[in-house]
């Protein structure tokens, strides 16, 4: 077995009609760069930065995310790393923020990700400068999560942009290039994707937030869990659109979500225009192999008529005969 992962490690992403496919990883923590590099990773699509600040002793300074943000970089060498800012509040490590906890009644519609950061530009300012010094180490883009308006992305953009004039200022060395980019994982932002990329160098998708927001189903409720679907047809026409209206604006389309990783979607997520996939790295080398037995015309042909179904029984039910005869 590990043979034949390290022959597919070699190979390409490449579907039989030779769209090329970057397969990405997912991580958390700075160790997990060797199982990206050992499972053929093509970058690092999503870096959780918030998993840096669950430690005892309040939140991490600057030079300890600096560290672990180069680490990170330096490992990949000339891949791309995408580093998501911090994504604290919501359900996420709220045991984190106490201190700023402000008693939600409904943490995740609350004060999360981009909106707490926003809030807090001194946190914000620190992991920024920590980020663009580690751009001089490698092939550094940022990511802003929980986008809903371009409101937050100009500000953000505005405050990378001061942050970056501040270091160059005080004699840091900081890439020429790095791209900024966001997360579409609210309603909104998908409605306004065509807005947004005008703003943004690239796209990546988060399923998970963006399904739980769609269907209005916490992800973590067991007993709605039958309703989180991400073949309902509202999903896939906003993943649709997203997609179209990123390469209308000359930008790139990924997926950092659960959705990106599971086998049973690669063909869909092909046939939608996908085109970057972000993952676990165990789940790269089946994803990967499931790109290089199809066609990106066989993969429209198939989401065509998935696209065209009512209801959501008939959709799973196709998709899953489907995949299973095929692979
Ligand atoms: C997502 O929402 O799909 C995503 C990748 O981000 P997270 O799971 O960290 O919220
Ligand atoms: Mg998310």
């Amino acid at each position: 077995r590990d043979v034949q992962l390290m022959k597919l490690n070699e190979l390409p992403a490449e579907t039989k009609d030779g769209k090329l496919i970057r397969l990405k990883a997912n991580i958390e923590i700075p160790e997990e760069v060797d199982a990206a590099i050992g499972h053929g990773a093509d970058g690092i699509g999503l870096y959780r930065s918030e998993f840096l600040f669950i430690r005892p002793g309040g939140l991490p300074d600057e030079e300890e995310q600096f560290l672990a943000y180069k680490h990170v970089i330096q490992a990949m060498g000339n891949k791309p790393v995408t580093i998501r800012t911090l994504d604290l509040g919501g359900d996420k490590l709220k045991h984190n923020m106490k201190e700023f906890s402000s008693g939600e009644k409904n943490p995740i519609l609350g004060w999360r990700a981009i909106r707490f950061c926003l809030a807090h530009p001194e946190i914000f300012r620190t992991q920024l400068r920590a980020l663009l010094r580690a751009s001089a180490f490698g092939n550094l883009r940022i990511m802003f999560p929980l986008i809903s308006g371009l409101g937050e992305l100009e500000q953000s953009l505005q405050i990378l942009g001061d942050v970056r004039q501040e270091l160059r200022s005080k004699g840091h060395s900081v890439a020429d290039h790095i791209p900024a980019g966001i997360m579409i994982e609210v309603p909104s932002a998908a409605m306004i994707s065509d807005i947004l990329a005008k703003r943004s160098h690239f796209f990546s998708i988060g399923t998970n937030d963006l399904i739980q927001y769609t269907v209005a189903v916490d992800r973590g409720n067991e007993n709605i869990a039958y309703l989180y679907d991400p073949m309902h047809p509202g999903v896939l026409r906003f993943l649709k659109m997203v997609i179209e209206n990123a390469h209308k604006a000359g930008i790139v389309a990924g997926m950092c979500g659960e959705m990106a990783g599971d086998p049973l979607y690669t063909m869909v997520l092909l046939g939608l225009g996908l085109d970057e996939f972000s993952m676990s790295s165990f789940g790269i080398p089946q994803v990967k192999q499931i790109i290089r037995s199809t066609s990106i015309v066989e993969a429209e042909e198939f989401v065509g008529r998935l696209m065209e179904m009512d209801d959501c029984n008939d959709i799973e039910h196709l998709l899953r005969t489907t995949m299973e005869e095929k692979f």
